[in-house]
């Protein structure tokens, strides 16, 4: 056995936010102030990062700034950067579109992309379904999934977003608390391979999948049966 390491945990580094707004005069930003503290939803956001993919001593520390842009564009969000600086684009018109559950779409998206920001992609292999579904898992965990989020059977396992969010979610539930976790460190130094989900779970994703949708089936005949 290893001997006791009597040191406390690295604390957790929150990074620096910078907010920039593109247009004050954009009721998006009215509501957006309304709704939340910037800081705060942003220091939220990134606890939730490290909460569901990474421990104390796992957490990264390349992330050394954050800046949040609001801008009128058509979507919703987008992330980009360096390695040490980090970029969230977010629309006003989608704040503006999603007045009636504002708070909840604006942190719930802020959670979406800063988890973009930490997450780990083998090295740029990742496919970008399972990128998306690890930072829908992490939103849904963080009790931010929209009310029309459904777990549902797709063609493909990764089809990303909440599809892929609710099957890992899944698999969290049957392979054990931290399971996500591990498959995303999985992909801190290697390129990706379809068995990173045997190794973790010692099931192939798609004998999982298959079983998901089983669970789903199962599911929905068990909620007509009793309607
Ligand atoms: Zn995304």
């Amino acid at each position: 056995m290893p001997p006791h390491d009597p040191r406390p945990p690295p604390p957790l580094v929150i990074p620096d936010f910078v907010l920039r707004v593109e247009d004050l005069s954009h009721p998006g930003a009215s509501i957006f102030f309304d709704c939340v503290k910037p800081r705060e939803a942003l220091k939220l956001a990134v606890e939730a990062s490290y909460t569901w993919l990474y421990t104390s001593l796992t957490a990264p520390t390349n992330v050394k700034t954050i800046t949040l842009v609001l801008r009128p564009f058509d979507g919703v969000a987008y992330t980009l950067g360096t390695h040490e600086m980090k970029e969230i684009n977010f629309s006003l018109d989608w704040i503006k579109k999603s007045e009636a559950r504002a708070r909840d779409e604006i942190l719930g998206v802020l959670v979406h992309e800063v988890v973009h920001c930490y997450q780990y992609n083998a090295q740029g292999t990742c496919p970008g379904g399972l990128v998306e579904g690890i930072a829908d898992f992490v939103r849904l965990h963080a009790d931010l999934a929209p009310p029309h989020w459904r777990p549902k059977a797709t063609e493909k396992w990764d089809a990303g977003y909440d599809a892929t969010a609710y099957f890992l979610d899944w698999i969290e539930k049957r392979c054990g608390e931290g399971t996500i976790r591990k498959l995303n460190g999985s992909m801190k130094d290697s390129k990706y391979r379809v068995d990173l989900f045997e190794d973790v779970t010692g099931e192939s994703v798609n004998s999982l999948y298959a079983l998901y949708c089983e669970h789903l089936e199962r599911k929905s005949s068990g909620e007509i049966s009793h309607s």
